[in-house]
């Protein structure tokens, strides 16, 4: 059943004063399984407003996992069930009555592949997010939000001259950014990034966490990132996931980027980042 709501109001220009949607988002105790197996075990974790958070870790460590539960896409999985809580600035996004799509406007997501509509075109790609949400907007307003989306979005000035051609005659690192677009026109207000670059060049990958720097002001960050290098660059805080022989994964330690890079406390954390496993 579609709900409709009203666009919040457009943020001023970025000044010192513009308002923020960036909501705190705090897991606690998460626990997850498929099944029998049990994937994550209670895992707590504060990723504040206003900042980026890296998840790291390596593979089959439950980051995905952890990631699809922050925006209630976990449950859409048949064998998949969880325990704990998820608070958006002190709300559970699973309360009895709040609704799936509450949590998905919310909190957006971006995957590791570009997944733009590839008929469709740049323009109604940017939209499409709002439809499925069934925001309304006129004619006016979404020309507005579309060039809004493109330009946070680092994309703008590229396709500006090109809205109606098809989101799939995009280059890879076109269609991430205008994928990053389309969670955006929602309004969200905090943006999941499951390993967003992993699928892309060197150049791409630069514009994207350019991207991230200037977002970060205005939607939550949390960032699955296998590259250490970009963990560096672009969080204020890392939180190192592992799952040891067969056991759950959890976290293992989380701070300051700076500090779990320079001074880890667990040899693990130390190994990971210094690429000895
Ligand atoms: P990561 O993102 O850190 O690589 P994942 O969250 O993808 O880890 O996976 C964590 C564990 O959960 C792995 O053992 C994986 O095989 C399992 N898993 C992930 N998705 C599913 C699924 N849809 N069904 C069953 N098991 C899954
Ligand atoms: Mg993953």
């Amino acid at each position: 059943t579609d709900e409709t709501v009203t666009l919040p109001p457009v943020p001023a220009e970025p000044s010192a004063a513009a308002p923020s949607r960036s909501a705190t988002l705090d897991a606690r105790e998460i626990s997850a399984w498929f099944g029998d197996h049990k994937v994550l075990d209670r895992v707590s974790l504060t990723m504040p407003a206003q900042r980026v958070t890296a998840l790291i870790g390596p593979s089959g460590c439950g980051k995905s996992t952890f990631l699809r539960i922050l925006n209630r896409m976990h449950e859409l999985i048949s064998s998949a069930s969880l325990a704990g809580e998820v608070l958006l600035d002190g709300e559970d996004i699973y309360d009895r009555g709040r609704r799936i799509t509450h949590a998905r406007r919310e909190i957006g997501m971006v995957f590791q592949k570009p997944n733009p509509f590839p008929a469709m075109s740049i323009y109604d790609n940017v939209l499409a997010g709002l439809k499925m949400n069934g925001v309304k907007a006129n004619r006016g307003e979404r020309d507005d939000l579309v060039e809004e989306c493109l330009s946070k979005a680092g994309l703008w000035r590229e396709v500006q001259d090109r809205l109606r051609q098809p989101g799939g005659a995009l280059s890879g690192g076109q269609q991430q950014r205008l994928c990053i677009a389309r969670s955006l026109a929602v309004r969200p207000r905090v943006l999941l990034m499951d390993e967003p670059c992993s699928a892309l060049d060197p150049t791409s990958t630069r514009r994207i966490e350019q991207t991230i720097g200037e977002l970060s002001d205005e939607v939550t960050i949390v960032i699955v990132t296998h590259n250490m290098q970009q963990a560096a660059r672009v969080s204020h805080s890392c939180a190192f996931f592992l799952a040891e022989q067969g056991a759950p994964g959890v976290i293992v330690e989380h701070g300051p980027t700076e500090e779990m890079f320079n001074r880890p406390q667990d040899r693990r954390t130390s190994d990971y980042v210094n690429g000895r496993f």
